[in-house]
């Protein structure tokens, strides 16, 4: 048994020889005992260990003390009332859990968590219940069903994680200090990556592509520099799923890394859909394949889920808390906590500080911070935009024109994020009586991201919550919202003559099935194409959006020439928060901060966010370029 230094002395606590075997799961403590009567009974000593040592502990049975499967099994469908709707139930020998899917998690757990206790006690299993999916996700069953499969692994694998948090210090106590390294994101949008590091940790904080750039040299993380170093990498934090914050994680592992990813889990199961999909875009366009399927699955292996708001240890001298960012499901800002309250330093990524349809505004309250870095994406003095209701007015109205004209409107959708936003808006007002039915097509991948949403409400705002869990209304559930999954159906959308609205990816037309939708749609006047999200510098997105009416299309070496003759607008809207949002952000910021670094933004908007944060707040800004390092301690 590992005997290190916090577990001999979290046994001292404990009743002699009652521990059969102790593990970490990442920061965590899990204990194992064979003895029935301390497992019933060991309440009071767990919670007096988590009093004393400020950690997660556990106590587990040991295998030789549990019901058979097939016993415990029955044992739990008999127990949780049909009401929750109980699915798959899945063993983990390794770790004596038991994972239990419902439809409905809450009535599974009891009130207070009383029927979960109640399964314990009977079967010896640990119980632990997921949310089934509102609508069935294949994405969600196969994460689940790799996470299972590895179970061996993982156990050996998060155990190596709480060895590396609890051995000790590796690289011998120093001078003190936290620097922080710019490999992308610096003055510009696309390929965020920092290597946060101290004299004991070295922390990858997100790893993006820049997908309106097909140069090698400026679409990924410049990993090349002297600081980083893979085979130094303590562990990898990973703020929201877009393309350009995680598109090259896959990338470590094909190079040989195999710690730990933290991130929330709707960010896990987003991220896997959206990295296997470039994969497949990749494939597509016979571009040199950076990694493969096989390396999404090996991040899969190797994500940490965390709450928002759980603080966990990532290594001896770093604590991270994931906090609710408000720009998409799941996405977070990342809080670290240094050397023991030496530095405190917030990552926003990107945030959105104002209520959207779906989430919940950034949190801006902190117990502790020193150094906060904030994206510049609308961060220029003029990048203000018109309130949100606003532009969801104007977008009600397009929608109307058009499809009173009987024409087709094409929105080209990140995914993730709008495409939600949007469906909530058209879902609130076809029930409210302001807008007739059409059919709305979500294609393919924002189908499944969508999926994704209903199977983590509890990460949506609580007006959505109160929808979903008190009235059995769940909006993504409207009978009008039409699945696209293949050619075929594509093809079926295109030809059918009447109105409808068309949700599809990509969000700046880079590839993605709503190219193909845009190569059909775009000749006939009666149709609209409108942009609701950021369009970089290069991307057909930004192209047409500035005038461009006469787009070539290549198909080997022949050419495609098409007109575009639709209307095209575009929403003043985005998941990202307007440059009075950011200034709000920070005066509402609590502790005030020391030292604010600007990223992901265009680089005179960088430039222009840091002056005025300087003049406002009366503290040190910098917009760091890629390659600069700064001291934050
Ligand atoms: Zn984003």
């Amino acid at each position: 048994m590992a005997q290190i230094e916090i577990i001999k002395e979290m046994l001292k606590l404990l009743p002699e020889k009652a521990v059969s075997e102790a593990a970490f799961e990442g920061a965590n403590i899990v204990f194992y005992t064979k003895d029935k009567e301390f497992f019933q009974d060991s309440n009071g000593a767990i919670r007096g260990l988590v009093q004393e040592f400020k950690k997660r502990v556990e106590l587990r049975a040991d295998p030789s003390i549990m019901m058979e499967l097939e016993a415990a099994e029955k044992v739990i469908r008999e127990m949780v009332p049909a009401e929750a709707a109980v699915g798959v139930i899945r063993f983990d020998s390794q770790r004596s859990t038991v994972l239990i899917e419902a439809e409905k998690p809450g009535v599974a757990i009891g009130k207070q968590g009383e029927l979960l206790r109640a399964i314990r006690g009977k079967t010896f299993w640990t119980p632990v219940v997921r949310r089934m999916p509102a609508i069935k996700s294949n994405l969600i069953e196969n994460i689940r069903q790799v996470l299972f499969q590895h179970s061996d692994y993982r156990r050996k694998f998060l155990d190596k994680i709480g060895h590396r948090i609890y051995d000790g210090w590796q690289r011998g106590k120093k001078q003190e200090w936290v620097r922080i390294t710019f490999l992308g994101a610096g003055r510009q949008v696309g390929r965020s990556c920092f290597l946060l590091q101290t004299p004991e940790s070295r922390i990858l904080i997100d790893c993006g592509v820049n997908v309106a750039s097909d140069d090698p040299t400026e679409a990924f993380p410049i990993l090349d520099c002297p600081e980083f170093n893979i085979q130094d990498l303590d562990a990898v934090v990973l703020s929201h799923a877009h393309i350009d914050h995680c598109g090259f994680l896959p990338y470590l592992f094909k190079y040989g890394y195999r710690g730990p990813v933290y991130c929330t889990e709707p960010t896990r199961d987003i991220a896997a859909l959206l990295l296997l999909d470039y994969v497949k875009i990749m494939k597509g366009d016979n571009r040199t394949m950076i990694f493969d399927v096989d390396d999404v699955k090996e991040f899969v292996k190797h994500v940490v889920t965390l709450e928002f708001e759980e603080v966990t240890d990532i290594t001896p001298d770093v604590r991270l808390t994931l906090y609710n960012s408000g720009h998409i499901l799941g996405a977070s800002m990342c809080h670290f906590n240094i050397g023991n309250g030496l530095h405190n330093y917030l990552y926003t990524a990107d945030l959105k500080f104002g209520r959207t349809p779906l989430l919940d505004p950034a949190v801006c309250h902190f117990p502790r911070l020193e150094t906060l870095m904030i994206e510049g994406t609308y961060g220029g003095k003029t990048n203000v935009l018109p309130p949100g209701k606003e532009q969801d007015e104007f977008l009600v109205a397009t929608v109307m024109e058009t499809v009173k004209r009987g024409g087709k409107v094409l929105m080209p959708v990140l995914g993730s994020g709008r495409a939600q936003d949007v469906m909530v808006l058209i879902e609130n007002l076809v029930r409210t009586g302001q807008m007739p039915k059409v059919p709305v097509y979500v294609d393919g991948m924002v189908w499944d991201i969508t999926a994704i949403h209903t199977a983590y409400p509890e990460f949506l705002n609580a007006n959505i919550r109160k929808l979903i869990f008190h009235k059995d209304e769940n909006p993504f559930l409207a009978e009008y919202f039409k699945h696209v999954g293949s050619a075929k159906e594509r093809k079926e959308v295109l030809e059918d003559t009447g109105a409808c609205v068309i949700l599809a990816t990509s969000g700046m037309m880079v590839g993605g099935p709503v190219v193909e939708y845009f190569k059909h749609l775009a000749e006939n006047p009666l149709n609209t194409l409108i942009f609701s999200s950021y369009q970089a510098e290069g991307s057909l997105g930004h192209r047409i959006l500035h005038g461009e009416r006469e787009i070539v299309f290549r198909h080997g070496t022949r050419p495609e020439m098409i007109k575009v003759n639709m209307e095209v607008f575009r929403l003043e809207i985005t998941d990202h928060s307007d440059r009075k949002q950011l200034m709000n952000f920070l005066y509402k910021l609590s502790p005030r901060p020391k030292k604010v670094l600007i990223n992901h933004g265009e680089a005179s908007r960088c430039l222009d966010l840091a002056s005025s944060i300087h003049k406002q707040n009366k503290v040190e800004t910098i917009a760091p370029r890629n390659l600069e390092t700064v001291r934050l301690k």
